[in-house]
């Protein structure tokens, strides 16, 4: 912050009609200026990402700029697996937003972070989401703290296997199902009517009848440590931490920006809204994530 203000003062001194120039740049270009700043005083970043970034490929978030439900929330593992309506109703949902969710395209935004990694400036590309648009877009070095959303996983025998052969499974069992009007929701969600949900035959393991749950990590369960572990020394490893798209209200994700601070790493966020970890950066861009990144040196 301080860098950015010394910087405005000394061109406003320079150039009389700086002010009128101040004011024509675009918010976004002003962002990226700053964020290229912070970037080029830190060599090995650690990135976390979330909602934010995907949005811009077509998929809605949970969240609103305070960090607040826009929506009810996310399914439980507590529910998914003790309820038969909770299993039933997210395999409905499901089965009718795999497909605008299965097709999503990287935008800009995850394109910038491969193009900072194919720089090697990234020690790490932590993510919160579970749609893989992060790999789609060529990035390497990935951790899905939360799963993905394209392997199915059954919880009687450990069976895996993709979501898509899992889709024609869904479509066969339910030849005739009419889901009406649909919206769409987060994480492949959407929103169906109550009526279309009861009709709906929910699938179970061929191998062993049990139930069958998308690998990531539900609300009300654990990330499997070895994710933890692995995100944790990518960040002792770094010079700084940088938050993208993610208000952070969840704890598995939060954890690293108070790690980060507990280290002494610098930590800068970029976010339209606030976060629960504003209070620990050092630098908070609110301003549109893929307009911010797609400004970015390494990615034009
Ligand atoms: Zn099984």
């Amino acid at each position: 912050m301080a860098r950015d203000a010394h910087r405005r003062s000394t061109s406003a001194a320079s150039t009389p009609d700086s002010m009128d120039t101040m004011s024509s740049i675009a918010p976004a270009a002003s962002a990226s200026a700053r964020l290229q700043d912070w970037l080029d005083t830190h060599a090995r970043i650690f990135v976390l990402t979330g909602a934010g970034i995907s949005t811009g490929s077509g998929i809605p978030d949970y969240r609103d700029a305070n960090g607040a439900w826009k929506r009810p929330a996310p399914v439980t593992w507590q529910a998914f697996t003790a309820e038969p309506a909770v299993y039933r109703r997210y395999w409905a949902r499901s089965r009718v937003g795999w497909p605008a969710f299965s097709t999503a395209r990287p935008n800009i935004a995850h394109r910038a972070l491969a193009g900072l990694e194919a720089h090697d400036r990234l020690s790490l590309l932590l993510t919160q989401n579970v749609d893989g648009l992060h790999q789609a877009a060529g990035s390497r070095h990935v951790v899905d703290l939360h799963g993905r959303l394209d392997t199915v996983l059954c919880l009687g025998c450990g069976d895996r296997h993709s979501r898509n052969a899992l889709q024609t499974r869904l479509e066969s069992d339910n030849p005739d199902w009419q889901p009406g009007p649909a919206g769409a929701a987060p994480d492949g969600d959407a929103d169906i009517a109550a009526e279309a949900v009861a009709a709906f035959v929910p699938p179970h393991c061929l191998l062993c009848g049990g139930l069958l749950k998308p690998d990531v990590v539900f609300f009300g369960e654990n990330v499997p440590r070895v994710r933890v572990d692995a995100a944790q020394a990518a960040l002792t490893a770094s010079d700084a931490m940088l938050v993208i798209g993610s208000s952070l209200m969840v704890y598995s994700g939060f954890r690293f920006a108070r790690l980060a601070a507990e280290a002494g790493l610098p930590l800068a966020i970029l976010n339209h809204g606030t976060t629960r970890a504003d209070p620990l950066a050092t630098l908070k861009i609110d301003a549109d994530i893929a307009g911010t990144l797609a400004g970015l040196d390494a990615c034009g």
